[in-house]
């Protein structure tokens, strides 16, 4: 639902410590969200995840590449009260970032995501979930939270989609019609039983196109909602830990840092052929001692990939050129 006052059911429900849970409060959170700048807020149930048998194939081929955290965190993932005990709520939102595509002064870009200018996108949505989860506890004292962003172990876009609030792309990306896929999802698991309509999750409406598989340049993305992450640009420029190589660079295009093709070509995503100015020039970059890094980049997302893997990306793309 959009995260304005809507009209919210009447059901009555009960919270683990006996209080009634009135549609009010829900009504409440949802204006919250709203003031805060959320578009969108749903709620479901914790328990198995919709996705999680697809996650569990997903894992066992390997095709998460050398990302073992996921791997060591499947069990977490097979139901969210595993990382809050008596969670009896997930409350799903979504928070937008630019589409202008951010530019160093050469031209180069990074995926929007990241949001150069600003504080790593971690810290900030844990804040403003934060806030929203701060308006449940004081009107359910005794009542617990936990806020994810998305290095927690819960598969986010799973109970995104079974709040209703958008659909899975081909791109598998939670798409927000009407809003598009740019924006960051946060969960808050509660331990009060909120009340919320009846919620059918989203049919997709991607149709016939195939336009993200289409334009995917390393073939990662090899089917309708079938991504083999060893090959996604995201995961090579960010998470691997080994250094690009130059058949990488050659399909990396200008992008240094991430890879949003997949998005860009989405219909549903407008105003993604914007540019903004948000970064020095790589040649900047590139001479950056971990000094400099820490000045310019210090408090950014560009700080959990450090300052070798970032020149390592633009040496691959620049080899490329
Ligand atoms: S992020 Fe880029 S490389 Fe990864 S699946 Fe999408 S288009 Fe392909
Ligand atoms: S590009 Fe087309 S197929 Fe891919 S997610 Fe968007 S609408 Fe769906």
């Amino acid at each position: 639902m959009k995260a304005s006052p809507p009209s919210i059911c009447n059901t009555q429900a009960h919270s683990s410590n006996s209080q009634p849970v009135s549609d009010k409060s829900t009504s409440s959170l949802i204006e919250k969200a709203s003031c805060l700048g959320f578009v969108e807020i749903g709620f479901s149930r914790p328990g198995r995840p919709l996705f999680f048998d697809q996650f569990c194939s997903w894992i066992s081929s390997g095709r998460h590449g050398e990302m073992g955290w996921l791997d060591r965190s499947v069990r977490l993932r097979e139901d969210p009260v595993r990382l809050l005990d008596g969670g009896r709520t997930v409350v799903s939102l979504a928070y937008p970032y630019p589409p202008a595509k951010p530019l160093t002064e050469d031209g180069f870009s990074v995926a929007r995501y990241t949001e150069p200018e600003k504080e790593d996108y971690h810290n900030r949505l844990r804040k403003l979930g934060r806030r929203v989860a701060k308006e449940i506890t004081e009107r359910y004292p005794g009542s617990k939270t936990r806020v994810c962003i998305d290095s927690a172990p819960i598969m986010e876009r799973s109970f995104a989609y079974s709040s209703g609030i958008g659909f899975i792309g081909k791109n598998n990306m939670l798409i927000i019609p009407g809003h598009g896929s740019y924006v960051f999802l946060v969960e808050i698991l509660v331990t009060v039983p909120l009340s919320y309509p009846k919620i059918e999750p989203m049919s997709s409406q991607c149709g016939s196109c195939k336009l993200c598989i289409d334009a995917c340049p390393t073939g990662a993305l090899d089917g309708a909602f079938s991504l083999n992450a060893s090959r996604c640009l995201s995961y090579l420029t960010i998470e691997d830990p080994s250094a690009v190589g130059s058949e990488t660079g050659k399909k990396m295009g200008k992008c240094f840092f991430g890879c949003d093709i997949c998005q860009e070509v989405c219909p549903f995503n407008e105003g993604g052929s914007s540019e903004r100015p948000a970064l020095p020039s790589t040649k900047e970059i590139l001479g950056m001692g971990e000094e400099g890094f820490s000045e310019v980049f210090g408090k950014t997302v560009f700080e959990r990939a450090g300052l070798e893997k970032m020149k390592s990306n633009i040496r691959a793309l620049r080899s490329a050129a």
